[in-house]
């Protein structure tokens, strides 16, 4: 497939054999191809609480801004305690005289609803997500709006056969929950939490992230239409301090969590001592571990996505690279011939790659972090690319000669950044993989299947992906060891973390 760097205009060699790095392309520039749906967005969304769209009470709204070019995209609703506080009375009241004594067979009902009618509005949906946070379009429309509609619907086929959670026990749901998520998978967060939720019986007070609430806000007008009981769920929008009201409210029995490590230590702190559940799913460094007998092709079809995918806005990308020695100058050279074909850009055009960062905090943090690769001598290859003069973006970006100390090779930097460290021996890459205060997820790349068994029960990591990486099932439990926290979504062990034992 012929493509080119964003935005460079190149004339095709007309005589001759193409000079070695422009084998890939690097030829000419494409169309702008922009995605046209409608969004349907208000320029205004209110709070979500009783199944009704309500003004907060303080008044005060904040502005949701498209990532890629800065522009403001709507009011949201400001909630505080005394709106929080309303939201899980409503949630108490929905508990206590509908969803907590519904058949579950009934409530399956209303998740395939909810399923259908997102799978109706798709494109709609994916054109917001991309507008609001800004990833790829190709992303939120072939990833995170289905991959939210088959969470739905999975959870939809558990809902009458939850006596199979936990065989030879009895179950039951905890009553109100409390949930609060990030802003890199705005969307699909908010179905990762409330489908078993709600499959389980329990109803729903739930956050999502100050800079992405759209999505949630458009899955509220679904849920209106799906004719969920009122109170069932409830979304509340505001920043930290909404989240801390969220988390810290006497009524839920459980409160679930996604987001950064240390935000997940300052809700636990919060909450110790008190008999609440908790489940936390935080930050990651993953290494993505290549050996010398992998398809390195593609391997390195397998970092690009690992790294670059969502701008690396991903608690499980495979933002450290372990290479085998033998073969490491052949993958780096290999990637940077591939990061020099990727499109950096408006995150509405269908072949953008590589999208806006979500905000100018995020982008400041990312900027410094690489600043400090540079410093503490790590090499960085950037592939030539022109960003957008408006908006926020990061160019794709290695840094080789990387060691374990570097803060690169430590801290999770959250965007499309790798740091690649070699390794002699498959024990050395353990080693230096599970050299992590985190532990969210892994990658394998090799020939020998008795090589990933063995690799895949000694990394300390929640999922380990082999000769693949990135690919997500709503039957596959997700979730951490270590710093990367506690408690799975997904698959029956997700189910267990939203009921008691009886
Ligand atoms: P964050 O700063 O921790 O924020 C996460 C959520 O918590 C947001 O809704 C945030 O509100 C809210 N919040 C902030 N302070 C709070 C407080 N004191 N009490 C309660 N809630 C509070 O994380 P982020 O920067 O949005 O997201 C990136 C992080 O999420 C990364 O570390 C990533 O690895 C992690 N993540 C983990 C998983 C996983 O499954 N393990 C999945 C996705 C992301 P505002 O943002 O509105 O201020
Ligand atoms: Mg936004």
């Amino acid at each position: 497939m012929p493509t080119l760097a964003a935005g460079k205009k190149q004339t095709p060699r007309r005589q001759g054999r193409p000079a070695p790095e422009l084998i890939f392309g690097d030829l000419w520039t494409y169309d702008p191809a922009p995605e046209t749906a409608d969004p349907k967005l208000k320029k205004r969304y209110e709070l979500f609480i009783n199944g009704r769209f309500v003004a907060p009470k303080s008044g005060k709204y904040f502005s949701s801004i498209n990532p890629a070019n800065e522009q403001k995209l709507a009011e949201i609703a400001l909630a505080d305690r005394a709106d929080v506080d309303a939201a899980y009375r409503a949630a108490k009241k929905a508990y206590d005289t509908t969803w907590g004594k519904m058949p579950g067979a009934e409530r399956a009902k209303y998740l395939f609803r909810i399923a259908r009618l997102l799978q109706d509005r798709a494109r709609e949906f994916a054109v917001a997500e991309t507008m609001d946070g800004g990833k790829p379009i190709k992303e939120s429309r072939d990833f995170d709006v289905p991959m939210a509609a088959a969470h739905f619907f999975y959870h939809a086929g558990w809902a009458d056969k939850l006596d199979y959670v936990a065989p030879g026990r009895r179950i039951a749901p905890l009553g109100v929950v409390g949930q609060v998520i990030p802003w890199n998978f705005p969307l699909l967060m908010c179905a990762w939490k409330l489908a078993p939720a709600l499959a389980m019986g329990n109803c729903v007070v739930l956050k999502p992230a100050e800079t992405t609430s759209i999505t949630a806000l458009k899955l509220a007008e679904i849920i209106q239409d799906a004719g969920l009981p009122p109170g069932v769920v409830n979304i509340v929008t505001g920043a930290g301090e909404t989240g801390a009201a969220v988390m810290g409210h006497p009524i839920p029995a459980k409160v679930a969590f996604t987001g950064s490590t240390e935000v997940g230590k300052i809700i636990m702190r919060s909450l110790a001592g008190t008999d609440k559940k908790m489940t936390m799913e935080l930050g990651g460094k993953a290494a993505n571990i290549i050996f010398d007998d992998a398809p390195l092709d593609q391997a390195v079809e397998g970092i690009i996505n690992g790294i670059f995918f969502n701008q690396g806005h991903v608690c499980c990308a495979g933002s450290r690279l372990l290479v085998h020695e033998p073969v490491a100058d052949r993958v780096i050279a290999k990637l940077k011939q591939r990061m020099k074909v990727l499109r950096v850009g408006d995150p509405l055009d269908k072949n953008t790659d590589v999208g806006a960062i979500n905000s100018k905090e995020q982008l400041a943090r990312i900027t410094a972090l690489v600043k400090s690769g540079v410093k503490e001598g790590a090499e960085m290859f950037q592939p030539a690319c022109t960003l957008p003069a408006k908006g926020w973006y990061f160019p794709p970006t290695i840094f080789s000669g990387v060691s374990m100390s570097h803060r690169i090779a430590r801290e999770e930097i959250f965007g499309p950044v790798l740091s690649i460290l070699t390794f002699r021996t498959p024990e050395e890459a353990v080693e230096k993989a599970n050299n992590t205060a985190y532990g969210l997820s892994a990658g394998v790349w090799t020939d020998k299947g008795s090589r990933i068994l063995k690799m895949s029960t000694e990394l300390k990591a929640g999922v380990v992906w082999a000769n693949t990486y990135n690919k997500f099932d709503p039957t596959s439990p997700f979730g951490g060891y270590k710093e990367s926290g506690f408690g799975r979504e997904g698959g029956r062990q997700g189910l267990l973390d939203y009921c008691r034992l009886v």
